[in-house]
């Protein structure tokens, strides 16, 4: 199996050969068609699987037809985890011109609201400090959001970010995209998936 046969279109293989990955892993042959398709996705993957291309491929093949800032948002239980998963985009998405902000705890606030204020495609972030801009930072908003991304959905919910997802739910617009990736199933990501995806296509890897 190609990127090609699992329906990436052909300037996105280019630069997925430019990372070297000759052959998509098991997840991403397993989600990136659906995910194309336009479906929702819980993947049961571990790091290491090749799950942060499985969703963002899909998300850059969108965005290269209809380029739009604020086009997709990424959850991650920490910052290490969310600057990786900024990079994958940024290096798969050079050609187009992908730009993103990391928006982390810890982090000064007021750089973070100027990253924001330059409008890019993906943000990638912990919920908390997501969270505190959509109250404060002023003109930000994800009312126009395409797609939302839950990486490690079982730490996400151990470290009690929980109640900041469920406001963010309710921010972001119904109609939309959403994966929630998981290294295991478990009560409270159930929960989560029944209160944020629609019709799911579940890959387990
Ligand atoms: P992840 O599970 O997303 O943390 O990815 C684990 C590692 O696998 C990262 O260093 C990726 O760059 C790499 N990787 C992802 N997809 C592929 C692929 N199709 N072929 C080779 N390496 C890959």
């Amino acid at each position: 199996t190609t990127f090609a046969d699992l329906g990436v279109s052909a300037q996105l293989c280019e630069a997925i050969e430019k990372m070297k990955f000759t052959h998509p892993t098991e997840i991403q042959k397993e989600s990136i068609p659906w995910a194309i398709e336009g479906r929702d996705i819980i993947g049961l993957a571990q790091t290491g699987s090749g799950k942060t291309a499985a969703f963002a491929i899909p998300i850059i093949q969108r965005l290269w037809d209809n380029p739009q800032a604020f086009f997709a948002c990424v959850l991650a239980p920490t910052r290490e985890l969310a600057y990786q998963i900024a990079e994958t985009f940024e290096s798969l998405g050079t050609v187009i011109g992908v730009r993103s902000a990391v928006i982390v705890g810890g982090m000064d606030m007021m750089s973070q609201s100027i990253a924001l204020s330059k409008r890019p495609h993906v943000i990638v972030c912990t919920p908390g400090r997501l969270q505190d801009h959509l109250e404060n930072t002023k003109g930000f908003s994800l009312k126009n959001l395409k797609y939302l991304v839950m990486d490690e959905a079982d730490r996400l919910l151990d470290m009690d970010f929980g109640p900041k997802i469920d406001q963010i739910l309710k921010v972001i617009p119904r109609e939309r995209n959403t994966f929630l990736f998981s290294a295991t199933m478990t009560t409270k990501v159930a929960k989560l998936q029944r209160a944020s995806l629609n019709k799911p296509v579940k890959v387990e890897v």
